[in-house]
């Protein structure tokens, strides 16, 4: 079949599964489901509100800011002021693996929750809040705090933002307030924007020190499984130093140091591309778009590092880590490539790790056919070059657009400005060219994919597994098809850098080439279903 026949193919399908929703929805999701074209600038639907009761695999506003920014930060206790339901979201639900510093630290294990009651809703909840920061504060000696508004504390008027700047002044540590009420903008990602800008004014940048020549910051790395400590583990082989990480096994102090590097990293450009614009502006560090996952990926990564920094040692020093540790991960994948070779797979995740495994896949010969994200914006896809094209709506003014200013003293670039200049225009520095183009002929991209639309592609392409997350897993599962969720990582990981793409490896290996999926029948297979009709009918057409 020929590129343009089989892209009409796509193109069918996506048709077919829009016609099972009312005109209005289908209009709407049209936009959000692209059959790829490699090659063409094509574009697509994203950030936008989803549709009630489509079953979306979003999470809320709240979820974005404390769940995945702030939550990784071992040191410092994140209270959750709202009823006890909204803080499942913190208890280690993410698989953020954290270590003490020196100074014994480590909140990670515990749910600080205010637990608001129906009294709280109806007298107000701030006095609780208050008592809670106050409790926390004698109990545990926390260095600071962060204070994370639900929907109901937002819908009374519970002012966190106020409380927190009140218990600074009483406490002396700081205490930041981040008003993240899940109703918040469309998804996550609103809350990701809120916690890069309260980090950014409350916590860079208040411990000044010098560093070494390679001194980096890790961006959007979340230490899920421990991938932190294998980037860790890499470049400290490579003579790389990371000052901090935003945020995985992340750290208060480490944090407040992080305007000193020379360069930052990007990982997951979605949930913290707003930090590193804001540190170069304030700060003069520029940043380099990353992916430390997937073998070729992670050296290749390193490579444009090395470049970066543009000296002959630390450029020699890589290539050794890269020959090494290719040559040893190899070891690892190269029998199991032979059993994953011509697979397929479909990926539905956050705001980069449907575009992040794509290249971990295609190193075991595994072709991904559907990709989506949760929460991505049009550049997340497309590349940032479509930022200036894209229309700010309502949701995305909620959230306050920070416009950082040179620092008078402490704004200095590692490079002169011709250098920089010099990088971004070659596309190495400040880019990143989104998913889009990393796909290939055959396979279709879907933003804010819905249940229905999973199952529709899924009859279609008959993948051999599927990786999202808790809510859409089991329904896989029911259908025979292996999944792996790429949120939590299931119990397993580090899945980041050489070892871990060994690890996902063995993983993948033994869920797809597990005989048992082939053994599932669910029970209306076995039996026959009761069929109905379901007849839409306009209030005038009932009454005729
Ligand atoms: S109630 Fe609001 S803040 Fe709490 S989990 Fe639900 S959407 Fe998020």
């Amino acid at each position: 079949m020929n590129q343009k026949s089989t892209t009409l193919k796509h193109e069918a399908l996506v048709d077919e599964i829009v016609t099972r929703y009312p005109p209005k929805v289908a209009r709407k999701r049209r936009k959000h489901m692209v059959p790829v074209v490699p090659g063409t600038e094509q574009i697509i639907g994203a950030n936008a509100r989803s549709v009630p009761g489509i079953i979306t695999q979003r999470g809320c506003c709240y979820a974005g800011c404390k769940g995945v920014v702030l939550g990784p930060i071992v040191d410092m206790i994140h209270i959750v002021h709202g009823p006890v339901g909204c803080s499942f979201y913190a208890w280690g639900t993410r698989r953020n693996q954290g270590k003490a510093r020196e100074d014994g630290q480590n909140f990670l294990e515990y749910c600080f929750t205010t637990d608001m009651q129906p009294d709280n809703i109806i007298f107000g909840g701030e006095k609780k809040l208050r008592k809670a920061i106050e409790e926390a504060y004698e109990l545990f000696n926390p260095k600071a705090m962060s204070l994370h508004a639900t929907c109901p504390a937002g819908l009374i008027g519970d002012d966190v933002v106020g409380v927190g700047r009140e218990m600074t002044e009483k406490l002396g540590i700081p205490i930041i307030g981040f008003a993240c009420e899940g109703y918040k903008g469309v998804s996550q990602s609103a809350g990701h924007h809120l916690a890069n800008n309260g980090l950014f004014e409350r916590v860079v940048g208040r411990d000044d020190e010098d560093v070494d020549k390679f001194s980096i910051n890790m961006l959007g790395e979340y230490n899920i499984g421990g991938d932190s400590w294998e980037i860790e583990r890499i470049f400290e082989k490579c003579g790389i130093n990371i000052i901090s990480t935003i945020s995985g096994n992340g750290s208060f102090d480490e944090i407040a140091k992080s305007h000193n590097a020379k360069l930052n990293i990007v990982q997951c450009h979605r949930s913290i591309n707003y930090m590193a614009e804001m540190m170069e502006d304030k700060f003069g560090i520029p940043w380099l778009k990353v992916n430390v996952i997937g073998l070729k990926a992670t050296s290749k990564s390193l490579r444009k590092i090395g470049e970066y920094f543009e000296d002959a040692e630390l450029s020699a020093r890589i290539e050794e880590v890269i020959a090494e540790e290719e040559a040893a991960t190899e070891k690892v994948i190269a029998p199991i490539r032979e059993r994953l070779q011509g697979k397929s797979a479909m990926l539905f995740t956050g705001g980069s790790r449907a575009h992040h495994y794509q290249a971990l896949f295609k190193d075991l010969g595994m072709k991904t056919v559907v990709a989506g994200e949760e929460f991505a914006h049009r550049d997340d896809y497309e590349g940032r070059k479509v930022i200036p094209s894209i229309k700010i709506d309502a949701d995305s003014r909620n959230i306050t657009e920070l416009k950082a200013e040179k620092d008078p003293k402490r704004y200095n670039p590692p490079r002169s400005e011709k250098e920089i200049a010099r990088l971004k225009e070659e596309g190495m520095l400040s880019e990143y060219e989104g998913m889009l183009p990393d796909m290939t002929e055959n396979t279709i991209l879907v933003d804010d994919i819905t249940h229905l639309e999973q199952e529709m592609m899924i009859a279609s392409y008959e993948p051999d597994i599927v990786c999202s997350g808790i809510k859409d897993k089991y329904i896989f599962e029911k259908m025979g098809i292996p999944s792996k969720q790429l949120h939590n990582y299931d119990y397993s990981g580090p899945f980041a850098g050489y070892h871990g793409a060994a690890n996902f490896a063995r993983d993948i290996d033994m869920r797809v080439n597990n005989p048992a999926w082939k053994m599932i029948q669910a029970p209306w297979q076995k039996r026959p279903m009761i069929k109905a009709e379901m007849v839409l009918q306009t209030e005038k057409e009932i009454r005729a």
